[in-house]
C-alpha cells in the first residue's frame, strides 16, 4: 500500500464563546487541529488520520508547516516505513538540516510532526485491524523497540533497558488486557473546574460528577488566590475529603510564587500542582516540588521532547508525567517518554482535552499498563467533557473510567460532516 497523497485541513470549534477551557494563562480557547489525511492507494480504501491540537490563531502555521513535511510520507508504501519505523522518525525529525532549524524537535514543526506520525501509526493499526493500543501490547518488545529512535537519552535508557522492562511484564500482558477490557483505564475530571466558569456552574457539574462516579477532580487555579481558595471550597464541599483535588496553574507563576501559593492552597488538600511555573524550567519544578511535599508536582503538556522530560526525571524534578500526544512527535517520542518515566518510577498521567487528545491517549494508557508499568498506582488519565461528538469513535467512560477503544487506528478519525462545519474560515459554524 502506498501513500499517494495527504491533505491538510485547519479546524477550529469556537469554544471560547462559551468559556470552555479557561485557565489562568489561556483565558479564550478556540480548540483547533491541523488535520492530516493521508491517502492510499489501498482497494479497502484505508486512511490514515492524525492531528496536532491547537487553540486558535497560529492553527494555520501548524497546517503549512504539516505541507512542508509531506514529501517525508508521500510516494513511499506503509511498509516501507514501518519495517523500519524508528529509522522513519529519526528521518523526519533529522533528514532536512534546514527544517530541523526551526526546532530542533520543539515548536511549530515538532506539532506538525505529531499530525503525520500519528497519522502513519492509525493507517499502520487500521492495516492491521486493531486499535493502536492492542496492536502496541500485541507486539513483541523487539518489534515495539525497534520503533523508537533513542537518540539523546541512552544516559538515561538504553535500548536493551527497554527491552528488559518489557520482557518482564509479557506473562501478565493477557490478564491485564482482560482487566481493562471489563472495568477500563481510570480517568479524573476536569470539566468541573475551569476558570471562567461562575460558582453555581462549578457546583452543579462537581455535583453531576460524583454522581457519574468520578473520584479524581481538577480545578484551574492561579488567577486571584481568594477566588482560587472560594473555588476549592465548593469543590471540596462537593466531592468531600475522600476523593481526589488535584490543581492547575497553567504555568502563571515565578518559582517563589508557586511556593506561596501552594502553601496558601495546601488546607484544601491538593494531590498535584500541575504547571506550577514556566515549562521550561526544569529545575524550577525541582525547586517547587522540594519546597510544597507532600503536594505533588505534575507537568508536561508543554514538555515539547523526550530530552526536557529526560531532564525532568533526572533532576527529581516531577511526581507525575504528563505527556502530550501531539506536543511530543507523535507516538515514537510518547513511546519512549512511556518508558523513562517507568524506569524512574513516575507514573504517566497523560494530558488530555483539548480536540482529541482523550481519544488518541487512552491508547497511550492502556499500552502504559498492559505492557509497561503493570501498574495503575497513582496513574489517572484526564478527561474533559468536549467535542467527543465530532469522532468516529468518541472515548466511552463508565464510572470515571475509560473503556478501550475497538476500532482499527489511532482513535482520532473526525467525521466529515465535522471537519467540514468547523473548517476554517469557511465552514458554517465561522462564517
Ligand atoms: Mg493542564
Amino acid at each position: 500500500m502506498k501513500i499517494t497523497s495527504i491533505s491538510v485541513q485547519d479546524i477550529r470549534f469556537p469554544t471560547s464563546r462559551s468559556l470552555d477551557g479557561s485557565d489562568a494563562m489561556n483565558a479564550a480557547p478556540d480548540y483547533s487541529a491541523a488535520y492530516v489525511v493521508l491517502h492510499t492507494d489501498s482497494n479497502q480504501g484505508l486512511e490514515g488520520h492524525g492531528l496536532t491540537f491547537t487553540i486558535g490563531r497560529g492553527n494555520e502555521i501548524c497546517v503549512a508547516a504539516i505541507r512542508v513535511l509531506a514529501p517525508h510520507v508521500v510516494g513511499r508504501t506503509l511498509d516501507a516505513i514501518t519495517l523500519d519505523m524508528g529509522g522513519f522518525w529519526r528521518q523526519i525529525t533529522t533528514a532536512d538540516s534546514q527544517l530541523r532549524w526551526l526546532g530542533p524537535d520543539k515548536g511549530v514543526m515538532h506539532l506538525a510532526t505529531a499530525a503525520i506520525v500519528n497519522a502513519v501509526w492509525d493507517l499502520w493499526a487500521k492495516s492491521v485491524g486493531k486499535p493502536v493500543w492492542k496492536m502496541l501490547t500485541d507486539m513483541s518488545p523487539e518489534q515495539l523497540v525497534a520503533c523508537l529512535d533513542f537518540r539523546f537519552v541512552t544516559d538515561a535508557l538504553t535500548p536493551e533497558e527497554a527491552l528488559a522492562m518489557l520482557r518482564k511484564n509479557i506473562s501478565g500482558k493477557a490478564s491485564r488486557e482482560q482487566e481493562m477490557l471489563e472495568q477500563g483505564y481510570p480517568g479524573y475530571t476536569t470539566s468541573a473546574g475551569w476558570l471562567g466558569y461562575t460558582e453555581e456552574k462549578i457546583r452543579r457539574l462537581a455535583k453531576e460528577a460524583v454522581a457519574e462516579g468520578w473520584t479524581h477532580f481538577k480545578q484551574k487555579v492561579g488567577g486571584n488566590l481568594a477566588d482560587d481558595r472560594r473555588r476549592a471550597a465548593i469543590l471540596r464541599e462537593e466531592i468531600g475529603w475522600d476523593r481526589k483535588l488535584m490543581m492547575d496553574a497553567n504555568q502563571v507563576w515565578d518559582v517563589d510564587e508557586a511556593v506561596g501559593q501552594m502553601r496558601q492552597l495546601a488546607a484544601f488538600n491538593p494531590w498535584w500542582i500541575e504547571e506550577p511555573t514556566s515549562p521550561d524550567d526544569i529545575l524550577g519544578h525541582a525547586t517547587i516540588r522540594q519546597r510544597i511535599a507532600p503536594i505533588g508536582v505534575a507537568t508536561g503538556e508543554h514538555c515539547h521532547n523526550r530530552v526536557m522530560f529526560k531532564q525532568l526525571l533526572q533532576a527529581g524534578a516531577i511526581d507525575f508525567c504528563q505527556l502530550d500526544a501531539a506536543r511530543l512527535g507523535g507516538l515514537n517520542e510518547v513511546l519512549i517518554v512511556v518508558l523513562m518515566a517507568a524506569k524512574f518510577g513516575v507514573p504517566v498521567c497523560p494530558h488530555a482535552g483539548g480536540v482529541g487528545l482523550c481519544e488518541y491517549v487512552q491508547n497511550v494508557s492502556l499500552f502504559d499498563y498492559i505492557a509497561v508499568s503493570a501498574s495503575l498506582e497513582n496513574r489517572v488519565l484526564e478527561y474533559v467533557d468536549h467535542l467527543h461528538e465530532h469522532f468516529v469513535e468518541p472515548v466511552k467512560i463508565r464510572n470515571g473510567r475509560y473503556m478501550p477503544p475497538q476500532r482499527p487506528g489511532y482513535s482520532i478519525e473526525m467525521l466529515i460532516a465535522s471537519r467540514s462545519r468547523y473548517a476554517y474560515p469557511d465552514g458554517a459554524a465561522w462564517v
